[in-house]
């Protein structure tokens, strides 16, 4: 089995297991499949790091013309790093922004804050006076619109913690005009994560296109509708088709910046790299306990939380294809947690020890949700480029991760 040319048992035998590995041409497949749909309007994406915050993937998709959504002060260094051309297509998220965050970002000449409170409010004009830096702002707000995903990664309604409630959005506006250090320049809205249908998002922009109109007709200058992320993908064994699903929500998302004349920000993180990575993880044990089996890998749930964390379904291949029958199997890592599995009660082929298997699309919300939990050093990453596979983060060593204690 290979990935974008590049063989994936000799992948694992040259840098070991567990693996990410990602390709390159996929990734900017899925960049330039977008920037295509959104040819008709004037356009950012601005790529979420948290997906995938590796340093080489960022560097790559700055070199696209994309821009970043960040939503830490450590995201904002990660842009600096691999793309310091890109900060001024920087727009920074983010429900608990705190003061080191907000000055590094305006020292950083960052496009955009989408700020989520009155509070946060105060406090960014507060620094962009003391800064002597002008604040161009966007207030998150959340639409009471309701996106079908897991409830862990839905947004959108009154009754989650992000944004300002539309209806109030306006007043706060008001209250930012009369701020000094902060402008107002556009509205943003996220309504959540792999989300699969369009209407929510259409329902949104729509909300959003009207208080757009709204807030010029109040006096402000506002150029920027920002759309946030959440375009999903299909994570099953389903046909999907992303140039089909790309269309459908550019369609949607377009709409209102058509119609009010604004520069449309993105901030997708899923779409792009999801289904460009695949972590491959090598089977140490099978055991029967009654009447379940376990294959039991080197990889775990401090590696890929998805399963644990929303009940998330990855699709497992044998590297090397056998004939053997299938048998239905759990597939569990070795951290001590009953809910460190990756498939339960799954029908795959007979697995051996020593064998490899991969997890599909495992390229968002993989490497960045791991952890060091147990002890664990975490997996080493590849980017596979014209068929070659680079290292662009090595594994890390039992030094790394007790470095910073003090005993
Ligand atoms: C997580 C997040 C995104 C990216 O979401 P995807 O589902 O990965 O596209 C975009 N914007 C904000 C504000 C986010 O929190």
């Amino acid at each position: 089995m290979q990935c974008a040319g590049a063989d994936l048992s000799a992948l694992a035998g040259e840098f070991g297991t567990p693996l990410y590995v990602y390709s390159a041409d996929a990734i900017a497949a899925r960049a330039r499949m977008l920037q295509g749909e959104l040819a008709a309007v004037e356009h950012t994406i601005c790529y979420a790091v948290k997906a995938n915050s590796s340093l080489a993937i960022m560097k790559m998709l700055a070199g696209m013309g994309c821009g970043f959504d960040i939503v830490s002060g450590g995201e904002l260094e990660r842009v600096r790093r691999a793309a310091p051309e890109a900060l001024g297509r920087v727009v920074f998220s983010g429900v608990g922004k705190q003061v080191w965050e907000m000055d590094a970002a305006l020292e950083a000449g960052i496009l955009l804050f989408n700020v989520e409170s009155e509070a946060e409010l105060e406090v960014l004009a507060e620094r962009a006076v003391a800064l002597g830096k002008t604040a161009k702002i966007a207030l998150r707000v959340n639409p009471d619109v309701f996106a079908e995903t897991h409830p862990y990664i839905s947004t959108g309604l009154r009754e989650h913690k992000f944004g300002i409630a539309i209806e109030k959005a306006r007043a706060v506006y008001q209250r930012a005009m009369g701020l000094p250090g902060v402008e107002p320049a556009g509205v943003s809205v996220h309504i959540g994560s792999q989300i699969r249908s369009v209407e929510p998002f259409a329902e949104s922009v729509k909300r959003v296109g009207k208080l757009v109109e709204e807030l010029r007709s109040d006096g402000m200058d506002i150029r920027y509708i920002d759309a946030g992320g959440g375009l999903g993908i299909e994570y099953g064994a389903v046909e999907f088709d992303p140039a089909a699903s790309v269309h459908a929500y550019a369609e949607a998302v377009m709409a209102a910046s058509r119609s009010v004349g604004a520069h449309l920000l993105l901030e997708p993180g899923r779409f792009l790299v999801a289904q460009a990575g695949a972590l491959l993880t090598r089977v140490l044990y099978v055991k029967q306990n009654g009447s379940k089996t376990f294959v039991i890998t080197d990889a775990g749930m401090n590696d890929l939380i998805r399963p644990a964390l929303y009940q998330a379904h990855h699709e497992i291949w044998p590297v090397v294809a056998s004939s053997r029958e299938a048998k239905v199997v759990d597939l569990v890592g070795p951290v001590c947690e009953s809910g460190d599995f990756f498939a339960k009660d799954r029908e795959l082929p007979e697995l051996r020890a020593g064998e490899l298997v991969v997890l599909l699309d495992a390229g968002a919300y993989g490497m960045s949700l791991s952890s060091h939990y147990n002890t664990r050093v975490r997996a080493a990453e590849v980017l596979v480029e014209s068929g070659v596979g680079r290292l662009v983060r090595r594994r890390e060593t039992l030094e790394d991760l007790m470095a910073a204690e003090i005993y």
